[in-house]
This record gives structure tokens, C-alpha cells and sequence, in this order.
């Protein structure tokens, strides 16, 4: 069994920045253990309607890694349109363009490419509002 803290506390800095950057976050987000060792499916409310198109996420992985692939799901989740109307977050409030996260030097940024140009929007969990 992995340690669900790290999955919890992933999730939380993920809901911190929807919480502050659009109007109606969806609520009851979620991680949910499957029978596969160490990996857990993102779930709304409801535990039996998974997300899984994105392959879930391996909570056994090094922290940086689960909070990256928790962003991820978080992200591809709301594009899908898997819990309400399908949604691009988060966005650039510079370029208006999506903006994904990853690791840089074991830290899980908010990075935007918007017209080439590589900038930093925030830290996971301490995205700005826009
Ligand atoms: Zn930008």
C-alpha cells in the first residue's frame, strides 16, 4: 500500500490554485485506490465514474513525480469534460493559452509556452490569480 498522504497533499495544492483561478472549481475531487498495486484513479463524488483516460497515477513514485501526474490528471480530467462542461485550466492570463505543469529542479511548476516563449506562472499550489 502507498502512502495516501502524498496523494492527498498533491491534490490539495492542485484544488488551492482551481480554487483561485476560475469561478465554479468542480467539487468533491478525489483519488481512488484500484486494485492495481500503488495507483489510484481521479474520481468526483462519485468513486465508481473514474477518470482513467490519462492512466491514473502511480502514488509509490517519488513526490515531485506524484504531484506532477496529479496535475495532469487534474488538467486532462477538465479538458475531457469527465466531471461538467469540458474546460482549458489552466489558462495563461498573458497569452490565453493552456498552461501545463512540470518539474524543475524537484519543484512542480505552472509553465506556459505562449508565443515560444517559456515563462513561469507559479509554483503548484501557489498558482496567482489572474
Ligand atoms: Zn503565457
Amino acid at each position: 500500500m502507498y502512502d495516501a498522504s502524498v496523494l492527498r497533499e498533491a491534490l490539495d495544492l492542485v484544488v488551492a490554485d482551481l480554487h483561485r483561478t476560475v469561478s465554479h472549481p468542480p467539487p468533491g475531487l478525489r483519488f481512488v485506490a484500484t486494485t492495481k498495486p500503488h495507483h489510484a484513479y481521479l474520481a468526483r463524488d462519485d468513486p465508481d465514474r473514474l477518470f482513467s483516460d490519462s492512466g491514473g497515477v502511480n502514488a509509490a513514485a517519488d513526490r515531485p513525480v506524484v504531484e506532477l501526474r496529479v496535475a495532469h490528471e487534474v488538467c486532462d480530467a477538465l479538458a475531457s469534460g469527465r466531471f461538467g462542461e469540458p474546460e482549458s485550466w489552466p489558462v495563461c492570463p498573458i497569452h490565453r493559452t493552456a498552461v501545463r505543469a512540470r518539474i524543475e529542479d524537484d519543484v512542480v511548476m505552472w509553465v506556459c509556452r505562449g508565443r515560444g516563449n517559456l515563462h513561469y506562472l507559479g509554483r503548484l499550489g501557489a498558482l496567482p490569480a489572474p
